[in-house]
């Protein structure tokens, strides 16, 4: 429970200054000016006073009960302050001071002092290095951080690790006049993480929309776990920064949570429904419209537009985001006809005309409110200035005071003009999402309308595959870990494969070229011949793949040939392998992921990989409808069918194969990595027939 440090009823200061400007001063101010409810108690050695609020000389003489302490001393000092709040009863602290585990070494033993402290009394730990917390509710006004925006309450929560980022999304929203419920910005993160916070505010009755900015998480598991549980109650929208090799190298001295890129966290965000961004600002504006919209049930959106280009501006942007502008109905364009201006476009969109005022827009509102090919309405209002436009946003706000279907309004107007300021100020009223232009208005449509989607996919349950013999499986890899082999051989790679039902083509292992061309006579011809040594990679760079050998004679040739280039530095084998000419190469690949499993990657096989990157992945255990979505988000999922008369690939027998793959890496979590490259799939089949694993 986090209510201390959500809900404080006293706030203690260690560290009030009477200095104004420093951070031990600011914060009592913003408790004050914020009009904070509970009691305030600065320490302070020396002053009487701190902001004309009695001081203490240490927590011991204050008085009543403590549930939150800001903490704003050097950071040596803070392991015994923190003694200090287990004594009193302190419930938990905001660790406002720097110089722990983000200055290297010294500050993470001093972060590791005060946290075992702390874990001694059951003391929960914000921060440090943060800025504090923030809770709107008028009943309460906590405002237990140091920054300056002192947001409007309303029902959307933010939470962000860089305060920087945190001040950002708050200062965004507070800007479009959307009112905040929480504010959390826990810098180090020690204690309480995000997935903690996430969890409260799911079950925060007065949040109907959470806002995160991370950059990467110390416990992806324990986020993907929660963030299934808290998507599922309210939108979450998400932003993940540090894509770029560059920006993970600033992540990672920026908190010291995570290094390299990391592509696990925006898989997360898919994988529970979270709603990902790659924009701070379309995010904040997106939240504008989550705070008061209901979901749409559908793509379908209708327009309404008062003038000609801006429609059409917003019907590509809508287009591109995955909307569809239908047809209306014959009804409805017989009852658009009986109420508008004989100069009006009567289709989608709907264009009533710069003349139309309150009864035209109400006419066309209620038109789409009734049709049932529309689950949501875009407004392009253009302030007119021979118009009512009072009387038209009226029409506008009681529509969307309804709640029947999502509303959004590109409101384009000279707010410097009184009069349009009011006319803003009714749409506001109404809770009508208002964008200054028709690509942001459409993008948070957009983003709307994405986030439906999300709700009504359902990706189901991991499905456990018949066939597996996952005891054979695990002692071949139990016996090579003895062995201390971090690479399998051949061997032990298609004893797993068939161990799980993964179809792979004829195969045997042999020692020279007399055994190879005993096993092609067994496996039938033609077949190829490939090398098997831990030490290679790449066979067919090193000359270690001959294929389509036809006869006996071509075997031993090539086996031979193998022996005298590659057995030179050590022992080798062959692997002598039924020859399936004519397949589409596809990949699937799998890689373990720091503390969350196994990410598994599904391609196109030869190039398409190589130069096109064009990859799928999703998080082990995969279900088949993300196995199925592997298949079709690749940019080249086109070729998996047959183009211009050629034969598609069985691409159900390619969805099984995924979710044996997937199934073999839950079981054996020893395994590092796995590549399945190339798989041979045919229009009735699939073969696996190249396999590495490393343990
Ligand atoms: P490596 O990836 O180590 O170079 P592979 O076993 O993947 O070696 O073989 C290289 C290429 O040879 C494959 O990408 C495929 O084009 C072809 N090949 C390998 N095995 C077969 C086979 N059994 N049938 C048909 N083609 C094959
Ligand atoms: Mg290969």
């Amino acid at each position: 429970m986090l209510d201390a440090l959500f809900k404080p009823r006293a706030v203690a200061i260690i560290g009030a200054s009477t200095k104004e400007l420093s951070i031990g001063n600011v914060i009592l101010r913003n408790l004050q000016e914020y009009g904070y409810k509970g009691e305030i108690y600065p320490i302070n050695p020396t002053a009487p006073d701190v902001r004309g609020v009695k001081a203490y000389k240490s927590l011991e003489e204050i008085p009543g009960e403590v549930d939150l302490a800001h903490i704003i001393i050097p950071a040596k000092l803070v392991p015994q302050a923190i003694e200090d709040c287990g004594k009193k009863g302190v419930k938990a602290v905001v660790i406002n001071s720097a110089g722990f585990s983000e200055m290297g070494e010294e500050g993470a033993r001093l972060q590791e002092a005060f946290l075992a402290n702390a874990r001694k009394y059951g003391v929960r730990v914000f921060g440090p290095n943060c800025q504090g917390i923030i809770n709107t509710d008028p009943a309460l006004k906590a405002y237990c951080n140091f920054t300056f925006t002192y947001p409007k309450p309303g029902s959307v929560s933010v939470v962000a690790l860089s305060g920087g980022v945190g001040a950002l999304l708050m200062q965004g929203l507070f800007d479009l006049d959307v009112g905040m419920r929480m504010y959390a910005s826990n810098g180090n993160a020690c204690d309480v993480s995000i997935s903690e916070i996430l969890r409260y505010w799911g079950d925060d009755a007065g949040c109907n929309a959470i806002v995160l900015y991370t950059e990467g998480f110390a416990d992806p598991k324990e986020f993907l776990d929660v963030a299934r549980e808290v998507a599922a109650k309210k939108p979450v929208l998400a932003m993940k920064a540090g894509r770029t090799e560059q920006g993970a190298k600033a992540a990672s001295s920026h908190t010291g949570s995570l290094a390299g890129v990391d592509i696990a966290t925006e898989l997360i965000f898919e994988k529970t429904g979270i709603l990902s961004f790659g924009d701070e600002e379309e995010m904040t504006r997106a939240a504008m419209a989550f705070a008061t919209q209901p979901i749409p049930a559908g793509n379908r959106v209708g327009i309404i537009t008062n003038t000609g280009g801006p429609a059409v501006i917003a019907t590509d942007v809508l287009v591109a985001a995955g909307l569809d502008v239908p047809k209306l109905s014959e009804a409805s364009i017989a009852r658009l006809k009986a109420t508008q201006f004989p100069q009006a476009a009567l289709e989608n969109p709907i264009d009533v005309v710069a003349t139309a005022g309150g009864p035209q827009f109400r006419a066309a509102l209620d038109v789409l409110l009734d049709e049932e090919g529309v689950d949501s309405i875009f407004m392009n209002f253009v302030t007119a200035p021979f118009t009512d436009t009072h009387a038209v946003a009226r029409e506008i706000a009681a529509v969307s005071e309804l709640g029947k279907k999502p509303i959004v309004c590109n409101f384009m107007t000279d707010l410097s003009q009184e009069r349009y300021r009011i006319t803003m100020r009714i749409l506001k009223e109404g809770c009508v999402p208002c964008y200054a232009n028709p690509t942001a208005a459409a993008r948070a449509l957009g983003a709307l309308a994405r986030y439906g989607r999300l709700k009504r996919r359902e990706i189901g349950r991991p499905e456990t595959c018949s066939g597996v013999d996952a005891a054979k499986a695990r002692s071949v890899v139990e016996r090579a870990l003895k062995a201390g082999r971090a690479v399998l051989s051949a061997t032990d790679v298609y004893t797993i494969f068939e161990a799980y039902g993964i179809p792979v083509a004829g195969w045997k292992v042999v020692e020279d070229a007399a055994g190879a061309v005993a096993a092609a006579d067994a496996i039938g011809y033609p077949v190829v011949v490939k090398v098997d040594a831990e030490s290679i990679d790449h066979k067919s760079d090193m000359g270690g793949v001959a294929v389509n050998l036809a006869d006996a004679a071509a075997v031993r040739s090539a086996a031979s040939g193998m022996q005298g280039r590659l057995g030179a530095s050590g022992k080798i084998r062959f692997l002598v392998q039924k020859f399936l000419p004519g397949g589409r190469e596809l990949i699937v690949g799998a890689s373990a992921s720091r503390g969350l499993g196994h990410l598994v990657m599904f391609g196109l096989g030869g190039i398409y990989v190589e130069a096109l990157k064009d990859v799928a992945f999703k998080i082990a255990p995969v279900t088949r409808v993300e196995a199925r979505e592997m298949l079709s988000s690749i940019k080249t999922s086109a070729l998996l069918d047959g183009l211009r008369g050629g034969k598609g690939v069985d691409r159900e027998k390619v969805i099984d194969l995924i979710l044996r793959v997937s199934q073999l890496l839950t079981d054996l979590p020893m395994i590092q990595e796995m590549d399945l490259n190339p798989i041979l799939a045919f229009e009735h089949a699939v073969y696996a027939v190249d396999g590495r694993i490393r343990i």
